[in-house]
């Protein structure tokens, strides 16, 4: 998944708005910064071990930890913890990913059928900002400008789709 992760940190944040935003988006891609750090840093990556279940696993674990020393609330490591997992159970419809590290893979690899993609997402995108809007902390400007993050999203979305899709 690509732009349905931004999605999905964007309305977690009506029940986590304690968290920082920024936290929140770290949470919903640990597993994807995780292997770009593998890129620049071979001897901390673990491969696509980052999408496979106990990896995720692990993951939510350490974000957990991390959230409840940073943020002292269990809640609120709780909430981040499910925003990491939320991240592979996505990408699992969208990709074809190992089940754990040298395993069978697994998924329905959205991704080779670019509309049927393209409409998850979307709707991902509509639910998150949604959700995102209704969180009772936010100004009436910040709401305006959701139709416009929301076009940006599904803009990056169809270049994603439609002109860089790969596999
Ligand atoms: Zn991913």
């Amino acid at each position: 998944m690509y732009m349905g992760h931004f999605a999905i940190a964007l309305g977690a944040r009506r029940w986590l708005r304690s968290l920082p935003l920024a936290w929140l988006l770290f949470a919903s891609i640990e597993p994807d910064l995780h292997d770009a750090l593998g890129s620049w840093l071979p001897a901390l990556g673990i491969g696509e071990a980052t999408h496979s279940f106990p990896g995720i696993l692990y993951a939510a674990a350490a974000v957990a930890l991390l959230t409840a020393l940073l943020f002292r609330r269990i809640g609120l490591a709780l909430g981040a913890s499910l925003l990491v997992l939320s991240h592979v159970i996505v990408d699992y419809l969208t990709s074809w990913l190992p089940l754990w590290h040298g395993g069978p893979h697994a998924g329905l690899h959205l991704y080779a059928i670019p509309w049927a993609d393209f409409m998850l997402e979307t709707t991902t995108i509509g639910v998150g900002l949604a959700l995102y809007a209704r969180s009772p902390d936010l100004r009436r400007p910040a709401r305006a400008g959701l139709v416009a993050m929301g076009m940006v999203m599904v803009g990056l979305q169809a270049v994603w789709n439609f002109s860089m899709a790969s596999g």
